[in-house]
């Protein structure tokens, strides 16, 4: 039986990652430190005996006896709510973790690949985005802390993958969305959900122009799965190009939830993106991969997830840490 580790198992894409691999007939060793995560997301493997748990924060030293045939690394907080209050472990998991986890897949000569975002791309001035932008990242802007932990991620996995010739990949991961991410984690989609569940007005940011491509969990899941299959190891951006202003979201997030509540505008916080949208031409043709779920029935799919948490998920306050 293959064996694989998933850092950041215990999180919204880590633990749908667990669930595949599971699927596909792996021991799955899912590790995290819950800074952000929740073992709920879990614990539904629990009683398989091709599930393991390790409550390990992967900045620090990471040891996993027996052989490894994979590594995917997707510990780290992810939502600027979650990194703009814990910074500095932000760039530790980024910097550290991606270090420790890429000694331990040369130790075990594991095909190691990496979440990395489409934030390294900044406040792009190349649209749409593709893999040879080099992007427009404000080192020392509040979000540096994320962007440039993942730049330098890709970077230490590149050289690793030259210098000591580990098999890596490198995914760069757009907006994703779906069942187990946090209603309160500050993004958009979820923002926009848990508000109209409380019955509050939609809070768009600016003048809600700004753009971003949502794609569902599940798509972006096969994504990961067939570039870990692939032996390609260059970046590789997975996301959904279909992409829509914040206000026609708001929009639409009203029409499906039938609820009543107005817009209200505030204003746009430092350095957030203009517009997001991934050229997936490498993924199609490298990887014969597309997403096949619309927004429509993705965001169908979620807010019946949401709805069905207890009420008092759905007025939780943001984690402090
Ligand atoms: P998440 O916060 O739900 O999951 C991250 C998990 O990592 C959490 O369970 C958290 O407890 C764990 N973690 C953080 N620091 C850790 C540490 N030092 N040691 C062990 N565990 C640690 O976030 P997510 O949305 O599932 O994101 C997962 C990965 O995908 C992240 O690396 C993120 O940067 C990347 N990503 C996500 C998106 C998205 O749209 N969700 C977009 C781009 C990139």
């Amino acid at each position: 039986m293959k064996r694989i580790l998933i850092t950041g198992a215990a999180g919204f894409l880590g633990s749908h990652l667990c669930d595949r691999f599971i699927k596909e007939g792996y021991h799955v060793i899912g590790m995290d430190n819950l800074i952000t995560g929740d073992l709920r997301n879990v614990e539904h493997l629990f009683p398989l005996p091709q599930f393991d748990f390790y409550h390990h924060d992967v900045s620090k030293f990471i040891h996993v006896s027996g052989p490894l045939d994979y590594i995917l690394h997707f510990a780290s907080p992810a939502s600027p709510i979650d990194y703009l209050k814990i910074p500095i472990q932000t760039l530790k998991v980024g910097a550290l973790g991606t270090h420790n986890c890429l000694g331990l897949a040369k130790e075990k000569n594991a095909t190691m690949l990496v979440a990395s975002t489409s934030e390294v791309y900044g406040d792009p001035q190349v649209h749409p985005q593709n893999e040879d932008y080099w992007g427009n990242v404000n080192p020392v802007g509040p979000r540096g802390v994320y962007d440039e932990a993942k730049r330098f991620m890709e970077s230490i996995t590149r050289a690793y993958h030259t210098f000591h010739g580990v098999d890596t990949r490198i995914v760069r991961i757009f907006n994703t969305y779906g069942p187990r991410m946090r209603l309160n984690d500050g993004r958009a989609l979820p923002a926009f959900i848990g508000q109209a569940l409380r019955g509050e007005n939609l809070t768009v940011f600016g003048d809600g122009s700004q753009t971003r491509s949502f794609c569902y969990v599940d798509d972006l899941i096969e994504g990961i799965y067939r570039l870990l299959m692939s032996n390609y190891t260059m970046p590789v951006n997975i996301g959904n190009p279909h992409e829509i202003s914040l206000l026609d979201f708001a929009k639409e997030v009203l029409k499906l939830t039938g609820s009543s509540v107005s817009i209200e505008f505030k204003e746009l916080p430092v350095d957030d993106p203009k517009q997001r949208r991934p050229d997936i031409t490498r993924a199609q043709e490298l990887l014969g991969w597309q997403p096949r779920i619309d927004r429509a029935e993705g965001l169908k799919i979620t807010y019946d997830y949401f709805r069905s948490l207890p009420q008092e998920e759905w007025s939780k306050k943001p984690k402090e840490f």
